[in-house]
């Protein structure tokens, strides 16, 4: 069997242990502490925001964020339904309904036409809704300047789904500070990894320092345990944030190469007309290209459909998936609101994920594209003969 090649797996850099090894070695192997600490400054510093909350998970920092916009039952909250599940859970958390947006097809991300729509008839229907989570989808920036417009126009706050998104600019600035907050994922397959973790970030003090005691089971200042509202369990231990620290020092390493495998696959792949990627619109979108995406369009592809590439290179231990299928194709959200432009169902139906780990080599990703090569260009040949028989 050939060597497994993963979609996105975790790539460490070195100094990691090193953070680790002072938590142990001071005994700070507990939630808080230096690391701690020095990663939200470091998380700061790079996405050039003021205030950083570093969480459990980057789920935890969303459910944090509707909290503090008080959001609750019978509330709507605009989301994109070209996403993950985590980017709507936490709505459902609080007992609000998601209103969900369709995607344009420049970047796939959130329609800024559906979602002034939606905007409008929530508000007719008698119902302002509370925020709106754009989310940059596989890095892809998206048309942020257009959704914090309509924002501000109906005065509804922004929080920003940058999870994926970490590195990635709209016109030279990075995702997750345009929006009134943001937040990062952490997880083990993202761009940078705390094995497991999430931060939320915002140019508002309070609402940080507001998320920090939310996060810490909402402990009063006081001898005793005292509290005055409900609490949650969702900081960062100081092991987990030492990871992160080390991984900081190599995310620009890992983005010029998420970024080279984009091109490498583009370049190699792009003789097939039916084959179209997920890319940067223009100069003003700057992708840490998570996650290269392609559309298999099998009219052009010799009848080659997206499962038959996906079951081809899983026959050689490669890794591909799927892209995500939208919220409202979900059984769970069937009877959710939905603003539909058609574009995330057929991105969905032909949409495929590339293995795109930054610790993988030319020589992995010419295994990719040679699984992709060898059954297109057969399919092709033989529609060829066929047409001139
Ligand atoms: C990973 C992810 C999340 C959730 O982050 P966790 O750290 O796994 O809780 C949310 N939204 C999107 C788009 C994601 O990819």
């Amino acid at each position: 069997m050939n060597k497994k090649i993963w979609l996105c797996s975790p790539h460490m850099g070195g100094t990691e242990r090193k953070y680790v090894n002072d938590a142990f070695d001071t005994n700070w192997v507990a939630p808080l502490g230096p690391n701690v600490d020095a990663f939200e400054k470091g998380i700061a510093l790079y996405n050039q925001v003021g205030y950083v909350a570093a969480l459990s998970a980057g789920t935890a920092a969303l459910h944090l964020a509707l909290i503090m916009l008080g959001v609750k039952a019978g509330d709507e909250v605009i989301a994109s339904s070209f996403t993950f599940a985590a980017s709507v859970n936490p709505i459902i958390y609080q007992g609000a309904t998601p209103i969900l947006i369709d995607s344009e097809s420049e970047t796939w991300n959130m329609c800024p036409q559906q979602l002034e729509i939606a905007i409008r008839d929530r508000i007719d229907m008698g119902k302002k809704p509370k925020a709106i989570i754009p989310v940059h989808l596989y890095g892809m920036p998206a048309k942020i300047d257009q959704i914090m417009a309509i924002a501000d126009r109906y005065e509804i706050p922004v929080i920003e789904d940058a999870a994926e998104a970490m590195g990635s600019k709209y016109k030279g600035k990075p995702l997750g500070s345009f929006g009134l907050m943001g937040f990062f994922s952490f997880n083990g397959n993202k761009i940078i990894t705390t094995s497991g973790g999430g931060a939320l970030v915002s140019n508002n003090e309070s609402l940080i320092l507001q998320s920090r005691f939310l996060a810490s089971q909402a402990r009063e200042c006081a001898p005793h345990y005292e509290h005055e509202v409900i609490g949650y369990n969702y900081r960062m231990s100081n092991i987990c944030a030492g990871i992160g620290r080390g991984q900081l020092e190599v995310v620009d390493d890992h983005i010029a190469r998420h970024r080279e495998i984009f091109n490498y696959y583009k370049r190699e792949l792009s003789i097939f007309e039916g084959l179209t990627f997920q890319q940067e619109p223009n100069n003003d979108f700057y992708s840490n290209y998570w996650l290269t995406c392609i559309q298999v369009n099998p009219e052009k592809c010799g009848g080659i459909t997206r499962d038959q590439l996906r079951i081809a290179m899983e026959g050689d231990n490669i890794d591909c998936r799927p892209l995500w299928k939208p919220m409202h194709l979900q059984p769970v959200h069937h009877d959710k609101p939905f603003y539909s432009t058609g574009i995330s169902e057929q991105l969905f139906a032909r949409g495929l994920c590339l293995p795109s780990s930054s610790n993988l080599a030319d020589e992995d990703l010419d295994r990719v594209i040679g699984v992709i090569k060898n059954m297109l260009s057969k399919a092709l040949v033989k529609k060829m003969r066929m047409s001139v028989n």
